[in-house]
């Protein structure tokens, strides 16, 4: 397969065998570095929610087994898988490098368990960095409209999303804001 040549960004992760304690025959499987950032992404979310709740256990903890004690005692939401990974946690936790500030700890973290332990701290928040960067220089749709049908009797493309003949509005939920920025 040539697969690591399509895709130039894509990490060496075995990371399904990460969590299943089991290592598959042949190849390890590849992760891209995007789903690297993607796991980073939740991290950052998950523990944003759970931060004032669990750095004061989490950061004070002497063992792994104090680490997991703690992910487990405040509802993170989606990740669940956090509590496995309390060793590689501990480990970023006692970095020499970890920020002081809340929301730098936070990221900081997160970034560094992006790559779920199938890569080092460092190298899983060189490919978030990576990864957000890049996000600056993709093309990415400024501008969309819709098909839409009026009560007034317009049919055809929306101007600004909004009827073309009538001015009637479409309203749009609101995007929320990803905070993807770096250790601030
Ligand atoms: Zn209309």
């Amino acid at each position: 397969m040539r697969k690591r040549e399509m895709d130039g960004n894509i990490a060496k992760l075995p990371f399904e065998n990460f969590f299943s304690g089991r290592r598959g025959r042949g190849r390890p499987p590849f992760l891209p570095a995007a789903s690297v950032r993607s796991c980073a992404d939740n991290y950052r979310t998950s523990l944003k929610r759970g931060w004032n709740e669990l750095s004061g256990p989490l950061l004070s903890a002497e063992t792994e087994q104090e680490v997991a004690n703690a992910l487990r005692s405040v509802p993170l939401g989606y990740p669940h898988e956090l509590p496995l990974l309390a060793p590689l946690i501990f480990k970023v936790i006692k970095d020499a490098k970890f920020p002081k500030r809340k929301t730098a700890q936070i990221k900081f973290l997160a970034d560094s368990i992006g790559g779920g332990g199938t890569v080092t701290p460092r190298r899983s928040r060189d490919i978030c960095a990576k990864e957000r960067a890049a996000d600056a220089q993709r093309h990415h749709i400024v501008r969309f409209e819709y098909w839409i049908e009026c009560s007034c009797g317009y049919r055809g493309r929306s101007e600004y999303h909004s009827c073309r003949k009538c001015g009637a509005i479409l309203y749009l939920p609101n995007v929320a804001e990803l905070d993807s920025s770096q250790y601030e």
